[in-house]
Order: C-alpha cells, then sequence, then structure tokens
C-alpha cells in the first residue's frame, strides 16, 4: 500500500532534488514528477559553458533521466508534461501532454511547486524579433547553438551585466564573438557593491568586450537578414547577429496565483520554514518562492541553485514529517568573468543600508598565498559588521586564486552567526602554496576587532571623495608609503611621509586639523596611525590603502 501520493510539479534543481529525498525517506509512497520541458534535472549552471565550447558533449548536461528516476528511485517522471490547473478542494492537478494534448486529472496528498523563475523580457518594441534570446533550459540552449553556428553569427549584444549575462558575455567571446555588453545600471552585478566590481569592467575591457554601462535598451529593430539593431535608451545603436536578454528573472508563479495560494510582497511564492505554502498541502520550492534574508530578517527573492535543492530536501523531509527548517538564504554566489572570480555572501554596502541597518566596513588586499610562494595573486575583500558586537554582515570578494574559498569560509561564519572577533581566531589550512599563516579571512577579522577595540579609527575613500566634492577643507590625507611608491601614483592634495620618517617628522603634521593615513593596502598606515595615535593626533586609518583609493576612483569615473 502506498503510504501517500506525492505530486512534483518541475524536474530540475529543486523538483528533482525534493523527489529523490522523498524516496530515501518513504520507500512506500507514490511519486510523480511533472515537467513541461523534455528534459529533467539537466544543469542550468552548465548551458553557457557549452555554448563556449567548454563542456563538449550535450550529455554531460543531463544529470539524471527519467529511466534512472525509476530504475533508481521508483520515481514516475513525466516529460513534455504540463501543469495547468491546482484543484485545491478535491486535491487534484489537471496535467496536459504538451505533444498530443491529452490532459489527465492526478489526485495528491501532498503538491510540490517548483517550477522555477523565467527570464524577464522587457516589454520594448521589437522583443520578440528572430535572433533575440533568453537562456534558461536545454532548448533554449540549442536553439541559440543552432542560430549561431547556422547564421554564422560574428557579433552579439548581451542585454543585462549580472551572471548569466556575464557567463554569455564571456563565452560567446570564447565562441570567437565579437560581444558588447549593454549594462542599464552604472555597474554591473548590481547585487554587489560598485567598488568590489570595478576590476570586472577592467577585465571585461581588458578581454575586449564593448562594456556600455547607464545602457538601457530602449527598442530592437530588424537590421537586414537575421541582423537586430539594438537602441539604447542614451540613442546610442548596436547592430549584432544574436542578441541574449538576460536582465533578471521572475518567479514561475502563475499555477500558485490561479490556484489562490498566498504570494509574498516581491510576488514570490509565500512559503514558511518547511517550505509549506498558505495550503497546508502544497508545498513550493526553488526560485519561484520567497525566502527570509538570512542578514536582513526581509522576504527575499535569491534564484540559486544551492538554496533550491536544500528547499526541495526540506519539503520532502516536511511531507515525511520531519521537523527539518529552512534557516533562509543569504544569497552565497560565485563568478568566473575570464581570468577573474567574483564572489560574495550576506548583505551587500547598498543593501544594509536600504534596510536601515548599522554597520561598519573593512577592506583587505591580501594575497591568495604565501607571497615567497611562486604564483601568489593578490584579492581585494570587503568585510561588512555590527558595530557593536562584530557580528559579520556581508563579505564580497574579487581576485583570482583563492576568492570562492575565502567567501565560502565567511559564509558559513555568516550561517553560524559569527563575529569579526571569531575570524581572528579561525583555525585554516596552511601551506604556502594555498595560503598564508595568517589567511587572508583571520586578516580581515584582525583589521575589523582592530577598529571595534578602538586601537584605531577607520576612514573610507567614499567619505573622502564626499569630502572633496562639498568644497569644504577635508582631512589631511598623509600618504606612508615610500617615495618611490607616492611618485607612482598619489592621492590629490596627499602629504608623502614615509613610514621610517614618521618619528621624526611629526611636527610637520597638524593638530588641529584631523589626519587620514594610507599606504598601499592598509598595513602600514595601521602602524602609522598607532605612532599617531599614542602621540595625541586626531587620525584614522584609510582602509583598503592606496588600491582601494584606485577601485573607488576609477568607479566614480
Ligand atoms: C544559464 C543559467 C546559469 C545558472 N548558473 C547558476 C550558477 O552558476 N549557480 C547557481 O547557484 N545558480 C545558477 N543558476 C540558477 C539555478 O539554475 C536556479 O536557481 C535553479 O535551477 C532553480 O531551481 P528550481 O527547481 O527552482 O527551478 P528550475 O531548475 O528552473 O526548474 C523548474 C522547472 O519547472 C518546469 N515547470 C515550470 N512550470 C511547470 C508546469 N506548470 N508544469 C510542469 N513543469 C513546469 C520548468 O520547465 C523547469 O524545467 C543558473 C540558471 C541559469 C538559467
Amino acid at each position: 500500500m502506498p503510504s501517500k501520493r506525492v505530486l512534483i510539479v518541475g524536474g530540475v534543481a529543486g523538483g528533482a532534488s525534493c523527489a529523490a529525498r522523498l524516496r530515501r525517506l518513504d520507500e512506500a509512497a507514490e511519486i510523480f514528477v511533472y515537467e513541461r520541458g523534455p528534459d529533467v534535472s539537466f544543469a542550468n549552471c552548465g548551458l553557457p559553458y557549452f555554448l563556449g565550447g567548454v563542456i563538449q558533449s550535450r550529455q554531460q548536461l543531463l544529470m539524471s533521466t527519467p529511466e534512472r528516476f525509476r530504475d533508481w528511485f521508483r520515481i514516475e517522471v513525466r516529460a513534455r508534461s504540463e501543469v495547468r490547473r491546482i484543484d485545491r478542494a478535491a486535491r487534484t492537478i489537471e496535467v496536459v501532454n504538451v505533444q498530443t494534448g491529452a490532459t489527465a486529472t492526478e489526485p495528491y496528498d501532498a503538491l510540490v511547486l517548483a517550477p522555477g523563475a523565467a527570464p524577464i523580457r522587457p516589454n520594448v518594441p521589437g522583443v520578440d524579433l528572430e535572433g533575440i534570446f533568453t537562456l534558461r533550459n536545454l532548448e533554449d540552449m540549442d536553439r541559440i547553438d543552432a542560430w549561431i553556428s547556422q547564421t554564422g553569427a560574428a557579433r552579439a549584444v548581451v542585454v543585462g551585466g549580472g551572471y548569466i549575462g556575464l557567463e554569455m558575455v564571456e563565452n560567446l567571446a570564447r565562441r570567437g564573438l565579437e560581444v558588447t555588453l549593454l549594462e542599464k545600471l552604472d555597474q554591473v552585478m548590481a547585487v554587489m557593491d560598485p567598488e568590489m566590481v570595478a576590476p570586472v569592467h577592467d577585465e571585461l575591457k581588458r578581454q575586449g568586450v564593448d562594456v556600455r554601462l547607464g545602457s538601457g535598451v530602449a527598442a530592437f529593430e530588424p537590421a537586414g537578414p537575421q541582423r537586430v539593431t539594438v537602441h539604447t535608451e542614451n540613442d546610442k545603436r548596436f547592430t549584432a547577429d544574436v542578441v541574449i536578454l538576460a536582465v533578471g528573472v521572475r518567479p514561475d508563479v502563475g499555477l500558485a496565483r490561479e490556484a489562490g495560494l498566498d504570494l509574498g510582497p516581491l510576488g514570490g511564492i509565500r512559503v514558511d520554514a518547511q517550505m509549506r505554502t498558505s495550503d497546508p498541502a502544497i508545498w513550493a520550492v526553488g526560485d519561484a518562492v520567497e525566502v527570509r534574508d538570512w542578514i536582513t530578517g526581509q522576504p527575499a527573492l535569491v534564484a540559486l541553485a544551492g538554496p533550491a535543492n536544500r528547499q526541495g530536501r526540506v519539503a520532502a523531509d516536511s511531507i515525511c514529517g520531519r521537523a527539518s527548517q529552512f534557516r533562509g538564504a543569504q544569497g552565497t554566489a560565485v563568478l568566473g568573468i575570464f581570468d577573474l572570480v567574483l564572489a560574495s555572501t550576506g548583505a551587500s554596502e547598498k543593501a544594509l543600508r536600504r534596510a536601515g541597518m548599522a554597520y561598519q566596513k573593512v577592506y583587505t588586499h591580501p594575497f591568495s598565498h604565501a607571497t615567497y610562494y611562486p604564483g601568489a595573486e593578490p584579492m581585494q575583500l570587503k568585510l561588512l559588521f555590527a558595530p557593536g558586537d562584530g557580528l559579520l554582515l556581508g563579505a564580497q570578494a574579487v581576485g583570482r586564486e583563492g576568492v570562492a574559498r575565502r567567501i565560502d569560509v565567511l559564509a558559513l561564519a555568516i550561517q553560524k552567526r559569527a563575529t569579526v572577533f571569531d575570524l581572528e581566531e579561525a583555525e585554516l589550512c596552511y601551506a604556502p602554496q594555498f595560503g598564508s599563516a595568517k589567511d587572508p579571512v583571520n586578516m580581515a577579522g584582525f583589521v575589523a576587532a582592530n577598529v571595534l577595540r578602538g586601537d584605531v579609527a577607520t576612514a573610507h575613500w567614499d567619505q573622502w571623495l564626499a569630502a572633496q566634492g562639498s568644497g569644504k577643507p577635508g582631512p589631511l590625507v598623509v600618504d606612508v608609503r615610500t617615495r618611490g611608491e607616492a611618485g607612482a601614483g598619489a592621492v590629490p592634495g596627499s602629504v608623502n611621509i614615509p613610514l621610517g620618517e614618521l618619528r621624526t617628522r611629526l611636527d610637520e603634521l597638524p593638530r588641529d586639523r584631523e589626519i587620514w593615513v594610507h599606504c598601499g593596502v592598509g598595513q602600514r598606515s595601521y602602524y602609522a596611525a598607532r605612532i599617531l595615535r599614542q602621540h595625541g593626533f586626531q587620525v584614522a586609518n584609510l582602509s583598503g590603502g592606496f588600491k582601494s583609493y584606485k577601485t573607488w576612483a576609477k568607479k566614480e569615473g
């Protein structure tokens, strides 16, 4: 006798992981997965890399098949089967076979919605022209692949600089196309803070990508056979053989809305911590649901594979009577863009400001591993933390080697509600080719803890730039780098007193004006700040040093 009949709508990340977990927990349940498309359990995250030729076999993108679901798990997968309606009172769904048009009504004891999110198509003239694509599944990927091959496409426009857009930029370039990236905002990767993505803008340009920020799309028009001209809101035109729209995704909530399930304020399906919707017999997981932001506590839409898979497991647990809970999402993400790696976890500074939460921040520029061992790569790391107890709120990093590892460590620290003082104590693995005895995670903790203990006051370059704009005489900037370093590039109006000379040149410094010290990355200036503080000066250390100044100055244009 089956224990229960569970129907799952959507057979990819959230749906497939829910189905497999259900079977592991309940050998007797009847489990059916309905998937509108022809494939289940495919690797959406790999689609751009197939188009770029990195993943060479389409087969590799199929993580599982209906046959394997049947053989291994006794789960019935119904591909090409769209669920069109839920009758909550009767506890049935209506399923249409999209190939044959045949309709069936299926009863359920528990229903799981995992319909994902649909790419947004901007509402502008010409958006449905031939040659304009979005990328969500294998069929989209096949269409783009065939179009590029059959038309011999040489020029591409990618609209949107989020992670799917950037991955497409990289892979189209890898495939030999000339690529223009159009981004409406003044930065790519809007989830991160602008100064942290400045190196991405540089990298894109270095790789020959035509990056157009502040360029929202206004219209598309045909430009001869199989070509499209893209018009931007700032009156520019770009002609391309292929256009990829990657301007974000929207939770696919049509079915849930029509069934009268509650939606949240951001338009996702409302669920509790056990992934149960407003109907106790219906669960929902993945990109379609609204979750609680782990830092701000506010509702959030987090379209990432990790949360979707974990939510699938939680829903299965809940259906089987286990008390698992989804804690909330903190948006931990990583992106490779050509030779650069960009990663973040927790709240950005922008998000903290929007949420009205108090925070402090520090910037560090550590190396991926001990500098005496060949191949060490610099990275830029930003840590956000609460002013009082030092609770970690967010972290972002950009560099090459070692970025993802540091953000992963910080992600777990944030999830465990750790503080900057915990980072000082973190015991991480070390050998010279992998890290440093004081790992970048420890270093970020030391710098932030110094600030909280009052050992050093911190100032930031955005404050300095704002002070410059105000026309009032701001603090005196003292550069404690060597003369050679200062000669190669200095902050306008700064005074250069190398660290080694500072103690003998104190009488050159004002006692009635605040002094902001900087060096290359913030370490020598920390020593300088300690010297000046103990000699009675009003002093703050400019976080991140000249390296951070350069990213801020670049961001300000
Ligand atoms: C190109 C691309 C790259 C990505 N890269 C990354 C990455 O690197 N890292 C990362 O964390 N995330 C990445 N993501 C996001 C990640 O893939 C999603 O967050 C995740 O797949 C969401 O899982 P889901 O189960 O909610 O939805 P999906 O995996 O989208 O699955 C939903 C499925 O439901 C089906 N469906 C919808 N409605 C119905 C219906 N009524 N009846 C039947 N079937 C239905 C759809 O056809 C779809 O196949 C990427 C996404 C894309 C598109």
